[in-house]
């Protein structure tokens, strides 16, 4: 059942402190970001709650901070700021495109990394790229602070290994080898605001013609992002030759076992994961 918004109840902390005391009551609030997902499930009915905690006004949660062994993007940082940011684009491009990837303008203004993390969507267009950039999730709760590697975060489909009074309030990408080559794509079904059918992020680096560093991460595959580690396992030490390439693309049987649904059949998803891996790769590889 839908909730009349005047039975909501709002909380505007400007303080992570505040925050993370509203957040150790026993009736805590729910964090409330861009609300682009969450005013969609009030809206369909399917979200009981009716305490909100607004994070938007918390000035930590803001921050993005750039050094040179990493970037430390603070939860409540939006699509918009990502994609415009100098040093994502520089350093990070791949992040930069799944940033002007999510939804249209409306949405990149309000929609917060944190918020698509959280979210846990399989879908989430975020999230390959902080898998395959070997991600970490900073989180806080009045007990303290703990930082949790991106690939550990979901147990299962949209369960994550937060704790109830924990908020997410950055997450660092470390920067990856010298010379390491990155890359994005969504596939969905039209050019704009579509929700992907598969979404690929992958990182390579390679010293003298060896692959010494591989993550190939995938989305809408699975009910939670999967990094492809027999792919990953084909490639890493050899020269990126075009047998290497089929090997790996070969390999994604093993690691991938698409979901069917309305978006698109398992075949189809297949087939297009081995092609954007092909994509990536085929401009890096050497003659056999
Ligand atoms: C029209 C439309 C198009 C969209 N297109 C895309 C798309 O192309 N790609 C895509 O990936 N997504 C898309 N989305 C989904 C949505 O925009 C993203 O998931 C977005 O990143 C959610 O962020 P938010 O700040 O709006 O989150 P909110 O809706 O505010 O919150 C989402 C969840 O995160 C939790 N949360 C928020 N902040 C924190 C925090 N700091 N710590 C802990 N939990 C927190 C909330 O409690 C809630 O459970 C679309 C949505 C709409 C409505």
């Amino acid at each position: 059942m839908r909730s009349a918004l005047s039975a909501l109840e709002l909380s505007r902390p400007r303080r992570l402190d505040e925050a993370l005391e509203l957040m150790a009551m026993r009736d805590r609030p729910t964090p409330l970001a861009g609300g682009t997902d969450l005013y969609v499930y009030l809206n369909a009915g399917t979200l009981s709650a009716t305490r909100f905690m607004d994070v938007t006004r918390v000035a930590e949660l803001k921050r993005l901070r750039v050094a040179r062994e990493a970037v430390t993007i603070g939860g409540g940082v939006t699509f918009r700021e990502l994609r415009e940011h100098a040093a994502i684009r520089r350093r990070f491009p791949s992040l930069a495109a799944a940033a002007a990837e999510v939804g249209a303008w409306q949405i990149q203004n309000r929609a917060t990394l944190a918020g698509n993390v959280a979210n846990a969507s399989p879908a989430g267009d975020s999230l390959p790229v902080l898998l395959a950039h070997d991600a970490v999730v900073q989180v806080r709760s009045l007990r303290g602070g703990r930082d949790i590697p991106f690939a550990e975060l979901y147990r299962g489909y949209r369960d994550l290994a937060l704790e109830p009074d924990e908020l997410i309030t950055a997450i660092t990408l470390p920067e990856p080898p010298r010379g390491a080559r990155a890359f994005f794509r969504k596939v969905g079904t039209r050019r704009a605001q579509s929700i992907s059918k598969v979404v690929f992020a992958g990182v390579i680096a390679l010293e003298r013609g060896r692959v010494t560093h591989a993550r190939l991460a995938y989305g809408s595959m699975a009910p939670v992002p999967a990094r492809a580690r027999h792919a990953e396992a084909a490639l890493l030490g050899r020269a990126l030759t075009t047998a290497a390439a089929a090997e790996a693309r070969e390999s994604l049987a093993r690691d991938l076992v698409p979901i069917d649904d309305i978006r698109s059949d398992r075949e189809y998803r297949m087939n297009v994961a081995g092609n954007l891996l092909e994509r990536f790769l085929h401009p890096l590889l050497k003659p056999a």
